[in-house]
Formats: C-alpha cells, sequence, structure tokens
C-alpha cells in the first residue's frame, strides 16, 4: 500500500481519469474526496470505492467557484482532519479555428482548467502549509508542451498550468509542499470520444484519421495512453518518499512528447 494513511482530493473525479485516480488510490490506502460538477457522479464513484472497502465521500464542486472550493476542501479536512494530496484534474474539452472561437467559450475552458487549478491550489495548502507537508498535482497534458490546431484555449490553459505548478513548487518549498504535473497524451474518456466527430467535422476528415493521424500519430506505437497508465503517475507523484521531486511534469504519452 503506497498511500497508506493519506487524504487526498481529486477534482473531476466522476469520470474518466480522476475516477481512476481516486479508486487507484483507494486501493492504495489513501482516504479520497471525490469531487465533481456532477454530483451523482461523485456520488457513485465514492459508492464504487466504498463498496470496494475503501474510504470515500463526495464532493459536488464547481472550481469554478471560490467558495465552493473552499468549503469542499474545509469539508475534507474536517472529516479527515489532514490533507496530503490534492490534483487539480477537472476538465473540459472545446475545438474551434481561432477566428470562430467564442471568447465566452475560450474563457470558460481557461477558466475551469487553469482557473480551478488555482482556486483548489489557493484552498488546499494553508492545510498543507499547517502540516508542513503535502503534494500538489496538476493535470496537465502532451498539450502543456505541444500545439495542436483548433484548440486554442484547451492548450493556452495546460500551458498556463505548467507555469502555475512551477511557482506552486517555490512558494510551496519552504513549506514541506511539492507541486507536479502529470501530462498525458489521448487517453480514451468521455472527453476524447466526444472530439473524434467533432474534429472529423472541423478538419473535413473521416473519424479513423482523426484517430490515426491527429491522436496517435505522433506516438511511438500508436496506442492510446490509458487512465491507468495516468492513475500509475499520480501515486508516484503523491508516494514520493522525499521533497526531491517538485516543479516537474512527467508526460505519459506512448512517446507522442518527448521532454
Ligand atoms: P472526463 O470528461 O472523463 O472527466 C472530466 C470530469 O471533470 C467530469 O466528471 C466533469 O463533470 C468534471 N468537470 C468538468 N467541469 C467541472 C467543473 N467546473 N468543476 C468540477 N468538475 C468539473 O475527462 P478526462 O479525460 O478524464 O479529463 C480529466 C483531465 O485530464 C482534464 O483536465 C483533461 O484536460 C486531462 N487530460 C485528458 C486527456 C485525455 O486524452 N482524455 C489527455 C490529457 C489530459
Amino acid at each position: 500500500m503506497r498511500l497508506e494513511g493519506q487524504v487526498a482530493v481529486i477534482t473531476g473525479a466522476g469520470s474518466g481519469i480522476g475516477r481512476e485516480i481516486a479508486r487507484r488510490f483507494a486501493r492504495e490506502g489513501a482516504r479520497v474526496a471525490i469531487a465533481d460538477l456532477k454530483g451523482e457522479a461523485a456520488e457513485e464513484a465514492a459508492g464504487e470505492i466504498e463498496a470496494a472497502g475503501g474510504s470515500a465521500i463526495a464532493l459536488t464542486m464547481d472550481v469554478t467557484d471560490e467558495a465552493g472550493v473552499q468549503a469542499g476542501i474545509e469539508r475534507v479536512v474536517q472529516h479527515w482532519g489532514r490533507l496530503d494530496t490534492a490534483i487539480a484534474n477537472a476538465g473540459i474539452q472545446i475545438v474551434h479555428p481561432i477566428e470562430d472561437f467564442p471568447y465566452e467559450e475560450f474563457k470558460r475552458v481557461v477558466d475551469i482548467h487553469l482557473g480551478g487549478s488555482f482556486l483548489v491550489t489557493k484552498a488546499s495548502i494553508p492545510h498543507m502549509y499547517r502540516q508542513k507537508s503535502g503534494s500538489m498535482i496538476y493535470m496537465g497534458s502532451v498539450h502543456s508542451h505541444e500545439p495542436s490546431p483548433l484548440k486554442s484555449a484547451y492548450v493556452a490553459a495546460k500551458h498556463g498550468i505548467l507555469g502555475l505548478s512551477r511557482v506552486m513548487a517555490r512558494e510551496g518549498g519552504p513549506h514541506g509542499v511539492r507541486a507536479n504535473t502529470i501530462c498525458p497524451g489521448f487517453v480514451k474518456t468521455p472527453l476524447v470520444e466526444k472530439q473524434i466527430p467533432e474534429q472529423a467535422r472541423s478538419l473535413g476528415i473521416p473519424e479513423e484519421e482523426v484517430v490515426s493521424r491527429i491522436m496517435l500519430g505522433r506516438t511511438v506505437d500508436g496506442e492510446f495512453t490509458t487512465v491507468e497508465d495516468v492513475a500509475e503517475v499520480a501515486i508516484f507523484l503523491a508516494g514520493f518518499g522525499s521533497r526531491a521531486l517538485t516543479g516537474q511534469s512527467i508526460t505519459v504519452s506512448h512517446g507522442w512528447y518527448m521532454a
């Protein structure tokens, strides 16, 4: 059990990558708070962990609502008395060419990814600073390093997350708090399933070509990254035994991006 005794909060954990991280964290001995905009999905994910013998609570949380994020993190600390790891994972995707990108939609993407990561950090670190230990983990993307057409908002937000994570590493260091970013390649979750027909329409190409050329064309083996792959990196970062590993981004993408 690599995370025995830890308390973790994971945003966007009602689905996809966050949900698998929550499941795997619980299996490694962590108590997990599952935060999601969709309260029912969070309840379901927490219920699944409890049914398997783990310890979980569900939080209905919009990561763009500062008061709601503060209240959610407060609840976790009241419930379990501490907070060891916070994973800012909630996210959405909206694709358009820049000239057609509605500004409201651009702001929404940036607000959820970057604003949400900031608010989860702001609410979590006072507890970690008090403990003199903790780990902030951000869900970046290969798009924290590489651009793709149609994804101006997402790529800008994911690049911004790297900056936030690095500042957090600097500010948190003297308090014993680490900060790192995970950068996955394409993972087949609802977020990606939705993009396949959208990109096919925007680029005027068949859906199979979106998968084989746009999504996986630059990997070393044409394979999707899996939710399990990403969860394994999260466990490694959360369970790392010293303060040496901080300010980093770890890419898990079948070699799409090589740092
Ligand atoms: P997903 O759609 O399966 O899950 C995202 C979750 O975030 C959903 O449960 C959704 O309800 C929640 N959410 C959305 N807006 C929210 C808000 N305002 N407040 C709280 N929760 C909110 O997507 P996923 O693929 O699991 O993505 C998770 C993270 O991983 C995202 O940050 C995404 O950018 C990142 N990521 C995904 C991939 C991929 O290929 N799937 C690759 C790299 C990075």
